[in-house]
């Protein structure tokens, strides 16, 4: 992304090459990052107003004919939409076609619907029904396994993004195509918080379906457990409002079911907070001391308040080496964290290389977070999706997992050697493992409340590594075959996988997605999509 200030701690920032990761040291160093959201308490914001959000259970006027479909019925389908329809020979194809992930560059659907109303919607559900046509569902276009493409229709939910706050009932409807940044914007200027993913440019219908996990998930949830109610398509065609007495069991599924299984959601409601005092913190040490990093932070992170949320990052740098490093946010003042990172540091016992502890408002924190400190909301955006953005898409390759408990010698030795296998098979690659922190809030949901199912997990592992366009196909390659070592030798399959870091490669992603929660998702699929219209590589099977 921005090469302006991705900060050391940045959940994802392992993915960066060496020299953002060093510009970025330097930045945070000299304090770089700083800037204040104003808001006015006991009032309504309003971003935008597109996104009408139904209450009602409507099914939208159907006019579609059946059998293949021609031009003329696509050029139907463009003329019945509120908003657009895309067509190979408009100009915009080409990029209107791209997810985030370059890697994924076979990407021609028959057409792009970007839908401006539910109405958009069930009329794109219509048609594809009707032409027995593949559809996907896309907000953000960051699946990791590029499933918000189709060879069909892309039913695009990217100009329903309407975002406004109610601070009296902290409360947020959001249009199912917001992008993070802008949801962090407006709430943040309401002074009140969504705990959320750390991408600006990610969708909040991909990461609030699926999950959620984000520097604020200890102290206030996944975002998926602050969906208060959804909006959806459902298969046929059905404008449908699911929350805790509607739908109930639609709704169950939308709080960690992942996206793309039910329906096309086009709002939400979200459950906002008040904003804390926030302080940042990172933490670096040299590579001999990172074994004892991480078991430290392994024991740390366990009895650690909620109002810590950290990761541990153990990174190869390409040419600039390893990195190890701890990082996090913290609810509460510089001075309340100084005595919450005092057992760690004592544990570690070693001299940081670097430290930083500072405070910031929640908008700063979530601009440094993205990457985008220094840059305007308008510029946090990709140049693909925003005329003003400046991010630029990123190719990589990913695997997760999950460690239970502070983890033992054995364990610790196998993912610091499992980083120096990294290094030493594809040494001008930059990537590496992070563990996210779990716990707090989101461990306090029963496993079956939600069909989130991960809620006895200490952390997150995500493994990654990038590449840019000037890397060759035999190092790509060896990375490849990391992450597939990674998977087969160091990370516990029985542990579980997280669906929002979805992974085309797992073979028992059905349970490592879904554990004991995939039974019951199954049947709500029977119920909502009996014929199996929202159908990818790895979506919810009608049946075992
Ligand atoms: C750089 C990067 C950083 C990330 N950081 C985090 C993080 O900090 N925390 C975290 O939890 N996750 C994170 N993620 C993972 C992210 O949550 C998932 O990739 C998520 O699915 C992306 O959502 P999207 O809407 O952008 O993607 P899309 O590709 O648009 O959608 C993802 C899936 O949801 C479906 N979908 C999209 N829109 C809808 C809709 N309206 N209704 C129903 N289904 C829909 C798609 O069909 C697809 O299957 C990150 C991903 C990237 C690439």
């Amino acid at each position: 992304m921005s090469e302006t200030n991705p900060p050391p701690f940045r959940r994802d920032s392992f993915k960066k090459t060496s020299s953002h990761d060093r510009r970025t040291f330097l930045k945070r160093a000299l304090g770089v990052g700083a800037i204040g959201g104003a808001a006015v308490a006991g009032a309504i914001y309003i971003e935008d107003e597109r996104s009408p959000t139904s209450t009602t259970t409507t099914r939208a006027p159907t006019t579609t004919t059946s059998g293949p479909a021609t031009a003329t019925s696509w050029a139907q389908l463009g003329a019945s939409l509120t908003g657009s329809l895309v067509v190979p020979s408009n100009p915009r194809y080409g990029i209107d076609r791209l997810l985030y992930n370059s890697k994924f560059v076979n990407l021609h659907p028959r057409a792009i619907a970007y839908c401006a109303t539910p109405d958009d919607v069930a009329r794109c559900l219509d048609f594809v029904s009707s032409h027995e046509l593949p559809l996907a569902a896309r907000s953000g276009g960051h699946s990791y396994g590029g499933y918000s493409n189709s060879d069909g229709l892309v039913v695009d939910v990217s100009r329903m993004a309407s975002i406004s706050v109610d601070t009296v009932a902290n409360t947020a409807r959001v249009g199912a195509g917001a992008r993070l940044i802008d949801l962090y914007n407006v709430i943040g200027n309401a002074e009140r918080l969504l705990p959320g993913g750390s991408c600006p440019t990610v969708g909040i219908a991909g990461l609030a379906l699926g999950g959620g996990i984000g520097v604020f998930g200890r102290k206030f949830g996944l975002t998926t457990d602050n969906i208060r109610s959804v909006t959806i398509v459902t298969a046929d065609a059905r404008i449908v409002t699911a929350d805790e007495n509607t739908n109930s069991d639609l709704f169950w599924a939308c709080q960690g079911g992942g996206g793309g299984n039910f329906g096309v959601a086009t709002s939400f409601e979200f459950n906002v907070h008040p904003m804390p005092d926030v302080t940042l913190f990172t933490l670096q040490y040299p590579w001999a001391a990172a074994p004892t990093m991480l078991s430290a932070w392994g024991l740390w992170i366990n009895t650690a308040p909620d109002e810590l949320w950290s990761n541990c990052q153990l990174l190869s740098q390409g040419t600039y080496g390893y990195l190890p490093q701890i990082a996090g946010v913290y609810c509460g003042t510089p001075s309340e964290l100084a005595s919450v990172l005092a057992p760690l540091t004592s544990m570690i016992d070693t001299a940081p290389t670097y430290s930083f502890n500072g405070s910031n408002s929640y908008l700063s924190a979530m601009e440094i977070e993205a990457g985008c400190s220094g840059l305007s909301i308008a510029a946090c955006h990709l140049t693909t999706q925003n005329p003003s953005g400046r991010l630029s898409r990123e190719a990589y390759s990913a695997k997760s997992s999950y460690v239970n408990a502070p983890m033992n010698d054995t364990a610790v030795a196998a993912f610091i050697g499992a980083v120096e296998d990294l290094h030493a098979h594809a040494p001008t690659l930059g990537g590496g493992l992070a563990f996210d922190s779990y716990g707090g809030a989101i461990n306090r949901v029963a496993a079956d409340a939600t069909a989130f199912v991960h809620r006895d997990k200490l952390a997150g592992i995500q493994a990654t590594y990038s590449w840019s366009s000037a890397t060759s196909p035999s190092v790509i390659a060896a990375g490849a075959r990391w992450l597939t070592r990674l998977g087969d030798h160091v990370f516990d399959s029985t542990t579980g996988a997280y669906q929002n870091y979805i992974d085309p490669t797992l073979s028992n992603w059905q349970s490592a997605y879904y554990g004991s929660n995939l039974t019951r998702l199954m049947s709500i699929k029977r119920k909502y999509d009996p014929d199996n219209l929202f159908s990818f590589a790895q979506s919810i099977p009608l049946t075992p």
